[in-house]
């Protein structure tokens, strides 16, 4: 029956865009968390415009047909895991985009990766922060879809704070217009925001309009070494109070030996925790705010403080940091968390994480973006030991748990997807469950926009 009713949606579509290829499907079943559920998708469409979605959409609902919003696939939270019998609705090819530096907006397509929008409004001397450490893998409507932070993100706010306006097309197939290239405008419900961290649950994102600064002035950097943790969080602490850094990241050993089995740049294997911070602020003040940031690490006891204004130099530390997933990937494969705190309670959760790790006697590695207390424990584990592979999971719900209690998140950036589901009624509580569900129902009554994502 589903391939008679395939016929209709291959005759809508342009040629070439609904692949049923066995061996293709199964590059899309899986998002970077690469979750041992998925499904296998009855068919892929990779749409070229709204048009597309619409059409797919409106034959989805019609026929009942599950419908996955799929971007570039980098997502950690299982947000894009293939469903069984479903469509994945892939935006890759959706790729234009127009900047107005008169307004300091842009108009993108989802399909285009965060590196690329970025290169094309620096051309008109212009900047779209949001930097996930993924920005040269993961798509910009992926990024709205699952409100994305990054690195600059403690000073500059995530892709909420950015995103003006969007075309979403509902689960019904009809596109609306949401926001629009108007810096100031409070017509109506704030529904632009609702569609920002849908995690493709409400509606299929086809373009966006983004809010653009000028560009980031140089920044001056900061590396400092740590003997222990509670030192390395002292300085977190200290230099969140005197100013707001343009970056402020955290590696412990376990990341930092990772980094340095492929990198080979010289960070101090020894250390306990390894901190880079960045300032942006306007001439002779980064420098300053850079004397400002050495001054909180040394005196919370810093083993080694190394400071530079050279931009290369600055940049290959960031680099370092934005590589720690993949070289700790490197050691087995991973159990991602993301969870967060309010600053002040920063120590106890990285401490907290450590005594989870001792007792299931599983190897957590702590990465954090520190200066907004987004934490990413990613936890190694070897799949074919299902005994070790039980103990990684329980600390995975335990870290979640331990989150909670302090007053945090299970996720600051990443969404919940399907693997950090069973915890948001913890976090979030019945009253808010039950209104998101309804929200769920009004604007997907049947069900079919990424079943089994967040709720
Ligand atoms: C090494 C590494 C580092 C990372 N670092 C960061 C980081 O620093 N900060 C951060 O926030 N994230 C980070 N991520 C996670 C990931 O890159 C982000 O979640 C990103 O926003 C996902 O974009 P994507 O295009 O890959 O989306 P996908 O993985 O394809 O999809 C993610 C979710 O969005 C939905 N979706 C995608 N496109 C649309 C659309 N057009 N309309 C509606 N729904 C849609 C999907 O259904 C899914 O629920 C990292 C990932 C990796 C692998």
């Amino acid at each position: 029956m589903a391939s008679v009713q395939l016929q209709d949606l291959i005759a809508t579509l342009p040629a070439g865009a609904v692949v049923t290829d066995p061996d293709v499907l199964a590059g899309y079943r899986h998002d970077w968390a690469k979750d041992p559920g998925a499904g296998t998708p009855l068919a892929v469409v990779r749409a070229t415009a709204t048009a597309d979605v619409a059409a797919t959409l409106r034959w989805a609902h019609a026929h009942g047909v599950p419908v996955v919003p799929r971007g570039a696939g980098s997502g950690l939270s299982g947000g894009a895991t293939a469903v069984t019998g479903g469509i994945v609705l892939c935006t890759e090819r959706m790729r234009a985009i127009s900047v107005d530096p008169v307004t300091r907006t842009a108009v993108v397509q989802p399909g285009l990766l965060n590196a690329e929008v970025k290169r094309a409004v620096a051309e008109h001397g212009l900047w779209y922060p949001p930097d996930p450490s993924s920005f040269e893998i993961c798509s910009i409507g992926g990024n709205a879809a699952t409100n994305a932070g990054g690195l600059c993100c403690v000073k500059y706010g995530v892709t909420s704070d950015y995103v003006l306006g969007m075309e979403v097309v509902l689960a019904d197939g009809t596109p609306v217009r949401l926001g629009g290239p108007r810096l100031k405008d409070s017509a109506g419900l704030s529904l632009t925001k609702l569609f920002v961290g849908s995690e493709g649950t409400l509606g299929v994102i086809t373009e966006l309009t983004l809010r653009l600064l000028p560009a980031q002035p140089p920044l001056s950097t900061v590396v400092a070494s740590f003997a222990d943790l509670d030192s390395a969080t002292e300085a977190i602490l200290a230099i969140t109070a005197a100013l707001r850094p343009a970056m402020l990241e955290f590696m412990d050993s376990v990341a930092v030996n990772a980094v340095e089995d492929e990198l080979r740049m010289g960070l101090d294997r020894s250390a306990a925790a390894l901190l880079v911070a960045r300032s942006d602020a306007p001439g002779a003040f980064a420098a300053h705010e850079a004397e400002l940031m050495v001054a909180a690490c040394e005196k919370a006891g810093a083993i080694e403080v190394f400071s530079t204004a050279d931009p290369e130099e600055g940049e290959a530390f960031t680099a370092a940091r934005r590589f720690a997933i993949p070289a700790v990937e490197r050691l087995g494969p991973l159990l991602l968390e993301d969870v967060g705190v309010p600053l002040p309670r920063l120590a106890d959760l990285v401490s907290g994480i450590a005594g989870i790790a001792e007792r299931n006697a599983v190897t957590v590695s702590v990465i954090a973006h520190a200066g907004d207390g987004n934490t990413h424990p990613l936890i190694v584990h070897d799949p074919a030991d299902a005994e070790q592979t039980a103990r990684a999971h329980r600390a995975f719900g335990e870290i979640m748990d331990l989150a909670i209690a302090l007053g945090g998140t299970i996720t600051g950036e990443h969404g919940v997807g399907r693997l950090k589901k069973a915890w948001l009624p913890d976090q979030v509580g019945p009253d808010v469950m039950a209104l998101t569900r309804r929200i769920k129902d009004a604007l997907d009554p049947t069900g079919i926009l990424n079943p089994g994502a967040i709720l």
